[in-house]
């Protein structure tokens, strides 16, 4: 299980995670930050639990990335 956490908010709209992990990140066209696909906030954190331990690698990739390091990604 591969655990990813944004905290949006802080998103400095730089689009790394969408490019590393294009299957779990999108820009958003209204506000131009990072959406982690299918998630909810949750007092400004979103978090997606994925089965499928493959979604690590790029995950990882994107949170190294991120310049503001708002993604944490674990895998249990
Ligand atoms: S890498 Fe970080 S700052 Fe850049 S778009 Fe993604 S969440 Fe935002």
């Amino acid at each position: 299980m591969v655990i990813i956490t944004l905290q949006r908010d802080k998103c400095i709209g730089c689009n790394y995670c969408a490019e590393f992990a294009p299957e779990y990140f999108r820009m958003s066209k209204k506000d131009g930050k990072s959406v982690l696909l299918k998630t909810e906030n949750k007092k400004g954190f979103y978090t997606l639990k994925i089965p499928n331990p493959e979604a690590f690698e790029p995950c990882d990739k994107a949170a190294k990335a991120c310049p503001v390091k708002i993604i944490s990604v674990k895998e249990i």
